[in-house]
């Protein structure tokens, strides 16, 4: 029983122009990175299929799936449409995002029923600033949230964690799982910086510890280890989930929080540590950011290395 890798063709034909961060080219660095380091060798990869309605109504709102879909439809062939500011999409926008949150789903399924130990969904478009009803933040989907609900529900659960490391706090993630007693989720982010918010927790079952910038390493590290460890075990997860979000990393300009691949190593193995105590080692992992693309790549492998125990 191999962990099990997940990607998809479809993911990169979402582009939202040739200067915009949040590229096609992510996966690729991704996926040299795990290749070259022979990871993918103790990988199974999975075929994921799209995601379906019944899914995504989980964590979205019916009018904001209509209005997507719609949108989605309508995008010429050479041309975009803008969401937000930051955001837009192409003529197959709609159908990556369909596949990354069903990428998610599936990895859910596959850990949940024991067919895989762990699972690291290589996706984009990301997801974790994706509300219940709002697109932004170059996210559209869930993917996460999606996949958190659909285990849920499917499999009875009863106590799910979501922890998520991106340098951006997960604004969406905190908007759709804020109050629902089955689930805690940890988001570190750098404070002051895009979504701007974080710092407040909506809900009891929301642990935010937000940083300032040029906080480092050792700060993150002291933030996970006083804040996220213990409520993590106190709470039990028999399931964790991860927003791998590598833009935190110190050679990346999208924050200032200065972390290294170490820092990703560290904290994964502190989760894979959780996992082991409460979860029977079950982890779903999935992409959210990183845009400088060596970090991004090499810092993906340092985690994906201890995540599949392969360290
Ligand atoms: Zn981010």
């Amino acid at each position: 029983m191999l962990p099990a890798y997940l990607s998809h063709a479809d993911c990169l034909k979402h582009e939202m122009g040739a200067q915009h961060p949040e590229s096609p080219e992510r996966l690729g660095a991704v996926s040299d990175q795990l290749l070259m380091r022979g990871l993918l060798d103790y990988m199974h990869a999975f075929d994921p299929p799209l995601a379906t309605q019944d899914q995504l109504a989980r964590a979205h709102s019916a009018d904001y799936l209509q209005q997507f879909a719609d949108t989605g439809a309508n995008v010429p062939e050479d041309g975009y449409v803008q969401i937000d500011p930051d955001t837009r999409i192409n003529a197959y926008s709609y159908r990556a995002a369909l596949r990354a949150a069903g990428a998610a789903v599936m990895a859910a399924d596959l850990v949940a029923t024991g067919k895989a130990p762990v699972a690291f969904c290589n996706i984009r478009p990301p997801g974790h600033h994706a509300e219940r009803a709002a697109a932004g933040g170059f996210c559209f989907f869930n993917n996460v949230a999606v996949a958190i609900l659909h285990a849920l529900d499917t499999y009875g659960l009863e106590r799910v964690a979501l922890v998520d490391f991106d340098v951006h706090h997960g604004n969406g993630s905190e908007d759709i799982l804020a109050g629902d007693q089955r689930v805690l989720m940890c988001s570190s982010f750098e404070s002051g910086i895009y979504p701007f918010c974080g710092d407040v927790p909506k809900a009891a079952n929301m642990v935010n510890t937000g940083l300032p910038s040029r906080s480092g390493g050792k700060a993150f590290r002291e933030a996970v280890s006083q804040h996220w460890i213990p409520a993590l075990d106190a709470f039990r997860p028999q399931l964790l989930f991860i927003s791998a979000g590598f833009d935190g990393h110190r050679e990346d300009d999208m924050g200032n929080l200065g972390l290294t691949e170490a820092d990703f190593e560290w904290v994964t193995r502190e989760l894979v540590g959780v996992a082991n105590r409460h979860a029977k080692g079950r982890i779903v992992s999935c992409l959210e950011g990183g845009y400088e693309l060596s970090p991004l790549g090499r810092s993906a492998a340092a985690h994906v290395k201890v995540l599949i125990g392969a360290d």
